[in-house]
């Protein structure tokens, strides 16, 4: 036991779920930034880092869950003005050692805008070896994600910091073959546990992440356990286990 949910926006959610987690056997997750609506101002991302920041972790703790916050501008969250506001806040949190991990960042359309904002934010990344935790969309995920490694390569992040999400299992050697870590997350309508067998199967454990994307959306807070409990029951080894839902995460993100 002791999974490490590695994307989450668990602060969307009710104290039943973290109840839950916490008794299925669930140690730590870390906390997204995403906004559901494309805020008016700066103020509103701002605000966001705070509660995830300074408020959630200590609601997280009453449950006995431990939680790192990853900050960023979400490519569905980027504000219709006062962007770089929030460009220099985000320069003021990584400089004061506040948060270390970046996210989730990345492109959703791939638009010209998005494309500007994301690699801002992986220059900040770059400077600091932050962590970084990358959205990937549903729509023409192949082609945004080549967009998405081209922008990577551009700012000459450390790609061992690099996690890219959401991928489909046929993505998953594109991401190794770049030495970033590759994010599966198990979701109604994404990927399945069995999937996850398959993708054990085919490409082995290093350098892959589960998660649940817990949020707003149709999402099981049980992903993680359930994953394990799959994986378990067809054959796969404690530690391969292990290194999907605990030791992967834990070597890109340092939890308490
Ligand atoms: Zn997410």
């Amino acid at each position: 036991l002791g999974f490490i949910d590695s994307h989450t926006h668990a602060y969307l959610r009710g104290s039943e779920d973290l109840q839950l987690m916490a008794s299925a056997g669930v140690e730590g997750l870390v906390l997204c930034s995403y906004f559901p609506i494309k805020p008016t101002g700066p103020s509103t991302l701002i605000d966001l880092y705070r509660w995830l920041m300074e408020e959630e972790p200590l609601r997280m703790e009453k449950y006995g869950l431990k939680s790192v916050a990853a900050v960023g501008i979400h490519p569905r969250s980027i504000p219709t003005r006062g962007v770089s506001k929030v460009m220099a806040c985000l320069g003021t949190i990584f400089e004061s050692g506040q948060a270390s991990v970046l996210g989730e960042v990345g492109l959703e359309s791939g638009d010209k805008h998005e494309e500007e904002v994301f690699f801002a934010q992986l220059q900040i990344a770059a400077e600091r070896s932050l962590a970084v935790i990358i959205h990937t969309p549903r729509e023409n995920k192949s082609i945004i994600l080549e967009k998405t490694i081209a922008l990577l390569e551009k700012s000459q992040v450390d790609m061992h910091r690099i996690i890219l999400d959401h991928l489909t299992p046929e993505l998953v050697p594109r991401a190794r073959s770049l030495g970033v870590t590759a994010g599966i997350t198990v979701q109604p309508g994404k990927t399945s546990a069995e999937e996850v067998g398959e993708i054990l199967l085919k490409n082995g454990p290093e350098g892959l992440v589960v998660n649940s994307d817990l949020g707003n959306v149709s999402s099981n807070p049980l992903a993680l356990p359930q994953v394990a409990r799959y994986l378990d029951s067809n054959g796969f080894t404690r530690q391969e286990i292990e290194m999907v839902t605990r030791t992967n995460i834990r070597s890109i993100i340092a939890f308490q």
